[in-house]
């Protein structure tokens, strides 16, 4: 089970670390789909391309949770980018089976599945779920209601219109005892065990990180001994923020790995270089003469922080070496292509067109260069509102949700007859 759960965390790690990447896992196979309610009891939507919006998230959660906590029937749902050219009907029926969505008593499981790059809707019940939520009915809703969201709405509406119709299907009381199951939510789980069992599954991933980090940060360090100083400092500091990342990850565990990385970074900027004419040290030069030797781009960029200028002259002939780093404010500012210098500057950000339920809206991003003063716009989409009828309805958050967002949960042990539906929108 530790070993299970630990192979879900490293999951995750994996996921996060490709996103950050931009190389992505975007054909999602079967089991590479992160089961989120295993982790934290109260959520029921796998959203691991962040395809819905956190708000729309939140909300589809507490619709599953009120139909699981009023019903017992298993509500999940999924929405991925890509599945390849995998059958979506398949993928549901074989994820459903992996899951094992519902309580093993009345197979009263439901997987809603969408799909973002064919557009596929599917709707895979259990057996026990075929009864309130027939075929028919399960068509019905994505045609009806599902595919005409989707197209005018986009993704959030979309899949909201369908959560929110299969609740109220499911969570009326003509058919409250067909579904209700004898064995209560998360049976698999000890309530009173789960809190515990996370914080020492943590630790265990912590140090498991830890151990990791270190080693990664001992090849590193030795790949970058022969590497140029400007590779060198590349390779460290992106080292030193992956460090910095599964030190946060890891509960703080990681920490030594990323102390590590930031020494060898500090020696990579004291380091005295060699003298280009007669191969002697050279020596640092004080800030107050150091500024003579800067371009005035550079001077901007010293005194701004985005950027640190060391200066460097031979005690043999005088020679001199610039050598740039990034500065604390590094992150405050991006370059400017009038003049080059890292200095451009977000001023201030407006919105041009409010957004509403049926268009997109528009916010203007205003920057300006503190070295050459020039001012550059950059317009960036906002996405549609999630229509009031639906928010009006289930808007309040967490507040189906009942019991603590950090315990993990579990599915009973359904299984599906392939019955539901599917659709495109
Ligand atoms: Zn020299
Ligand atoms: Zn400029």
């Amino acid at each position: 089970m530790i070993r299970n759960r630990l192979h879900q965390y490293i999951t995750f790690l994996f996921i996060i670390l490709c996103s950050a990447l931009g190389v992505g896992a975007k054909e999602y196979e079967v089991k590479d789909v992160p089961n989120v309610h295993v982790a934290d009891r109260t959520r029921f939507l796998s959203n691991p391309d962040g395809l819905i919006s956190v708000q729309a998230q939140t909300i589809a959660d507490s619709i599953m949770s009120d139909v699981w906590n009023k019903t017992t029937a298993e509500v999940t749902a999924v929405a991925v980018e890509s599945i390849g050219d995998k059958d979506a009907n398949q993928f549901a029926t074989e994820l459903f089976e992996e899951w094992k969505i519902g309580k093993k008593d009345r197979d009263n499981g439901v997987l809603v599945l969408i799909v973002n790059d064919t557009h596929d809707i599917v709707i895979r019940t259990g057996y026990g779920a075929e009864g309130p939520l027939p075929d028919i009915t399960a068509g019905r809703i994505i045609r009806d209601y599902m595919i005409p969201a989707f197209r005018q709405n986009g993704l959030d509406a979309g899949l909201l219109s369908g959560l929110s119709m299969v609740h109220d299907v499911l969570t009326d009381p003509a058919v409250a005892q067909e579904l209700k199951s004898s064995i209560p939510n998360d049976k698999a789980v000890k309530k009173d065990e789960s809190f515990s069992r996370m914080i020492s599954d943590l630790i265990q991933f912590g140090c498991y990180l830890a151990i990791v980090m270190l080693v990664v940060v001992l090849v590193v360090s030795l790949v970058a001994k022969k590497q140029p100083w400007q590779t060198r400092y590349k390779t460290l500091s992106s080292l030193s923020m992956w460090t910095a990342i599964t030190t946060v990850l890891g509960l703080g565990i990681p920490v030594l790995a990323f102390l590590w990385a930031k020494k060898l970074l500090k020696n990579v900027r004291n380091e005295a270089p060699r003298c280009t004419l007669c191969g002697s040290k050279m020596s640092q030069l004080p800030p107050n003469e150091a500024t003579a030797f800067l371009t005035p781009q550079q001077a901007t960029e010293s005194r701004i922080r985005s950027m640190n200028h060391t200066v460097w002259r031979c005690p043999k002939d005088g020679n001199i070496s610039v050598r740039s780093f990034h500065g604390p404010a590094y992150n405050n500012y991006t370059r400017c292509d009038s003049c080059g210098a890292h200095a451009l500057h977000l001023n201030r950000s407006y919105i041009t067109r409010k957004p509403t339920q049926f268009h997109t809206g528009e916010r203007m991003d205003e920057y300006v260069c503190e070295h050459c003063g020039k001012i550059i716009r950059r317009p960036h989409t906002i996405a549609k509102l999630i229509p009031p009828v639906i928010l009006g309805r289930f808007g309040g958050g967490r507040g189906f949700g009942g019991g603590g967002g950090f315990s993990g949960g579990s599915f009973g042990g359904g299984s599906t007859g392939g019955g539901g539906a599917s659709g495109r929108w």
